[in-house]
């Protein structure tokens, strides 16, 4: 399956191209060992031999280095941009050396919280779900079984769709109640240091915001909503040598979980660059505070052939 993968990224290498948007690809974590619990993620032998191969043909830049050779006009013809959401350890020890292994820099966009006491409300709640000893669950109408480790699996990917898309006190109030409805568990730190995030910058990554709490913004009040954003930037900007000028929106869908009002509380937060989920290419008529990415990290690999399809049309298509 990965072969097909990385003849489409060869394709991509021969197509004659007009102009040259920016393709961005998004991804969270690169794990060592397959898990149920995450299917969406890269495991790190894929994920070598996929950045082995990309490096063959695209320039692999960070964001704030990408935007500003487009607006300089210096924008490499193979540029891409990779980026890893939320702030996860592996990031760190994984991904990063991998991409640095073929001379490539990346963007790491991070949730505060992570950084501070290690891990997001997520996190926690993989732990309580994977860790009880209840057979069974029944939370607000829905019944979960909890017998085996698949079951569990399904049980917590269906529970933190139930729970981003709500406001921040509820959604808080909702892992209370599981927490004592399942039993308490241990969350390890999973999410990437304070001091390697400086390291990441140092070594010429780029660190971008993704809110403080991990939340969906437009399921909040403004305040909190500008509050999150705000945290998140004052918390990176006192911690790293250089200002942070890159911000991804959790879930990122414009129109669904962010709206030109956020964009708005972005400006005010003084970041100059906003990323969305939706697809496309970036160009310098792109709107700064909006600007788009795709998703390769789906497990199954004909996604990410869709993905790198998508950014040849796009280039041909402008
Ligand atoms: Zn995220």
């Amino acid at each position: 399956m990965l072969s097909v993968v990385l003849k489409a990224v060869d394709a991509v290498n021969k197509i004659k191209l007009k102009s040259n948007p920016l393709p961005v690809l998004y991804f969270h974590r690169v794990l060592p060992t397959a898990t149920a619990f995450c299917p969406d993620d890269w495991h790190l032998d894929n994920f070598q031999l996929l950045i082995r191969k990309l490096s063959k043909h695209f320039t692999l830049m960070s964001l704030e280095d990408a935007l500003q050779c487009l607006e300089n006009n210096t924008l490499p013809s193979n540029a891409l941009c990779l980026t890893f959401d939320d702030g996860y350890q592996d990031n760190y020890e994984l991904a990063a050396p991998v991409i640095e292994s073929v001379g490539g820099k990346a963007s790491f966009f991070v949730s505060t919280q992570g950084t501070e006491r290690g891990y997001l409300w997520n996190d926690e709640l993989l732990e309580i779900v994977k860790c009880t000893e209840a057979k069974s669950l029944v939370f607000h109408g829905k019944h979960f079984n909890l017998d085996t480790e698949e079951q569990k699996a399904a049980a917590y990917l269906s529970l933190v769709g139930q729970l981003k898309v709500l406001p921040n006190s509820t959604r808080d109030s909702h892992l209370i109640e599981l927490q004592q409805t399942l039993g308490k568990a241990e969350t390890p730190r999973c999410m990437m240091t304070a001091s390697q995030l400086v390291e990441l910058q140092n070594r010429g990554h780029c660190i971008g915001a993704h809110t403080h709490t991990h939340s969906i913004l437009a399921y909040q009040a403004d305040d909190v909503a500008f509050n999150e954003i705000e945290l998140s930037v004052r918390f990176l900007n006192k911690l790293l040598p250089k200002n942070v000028t890159c911000f991804a929106y959790p879930n990122g869908w414009f129109g669904r979980d962010f709206n030109e009002q956020h964009e708005e509380m972005l400006r005010q937060s003084g970041v100059a660059y906003g990323f969305a989920t939706n697809d496309g290419g970036i160009t310098l008529n792109s709107p700064k505070t909006r600007l788009p990415r795709f998703m390769p990290h789906r497990k199954e690999l004909n996604q990410f052939c869709i993905s790198i399809k998508k950014i040849a049309g796009e280039k041909l298509s402008d």
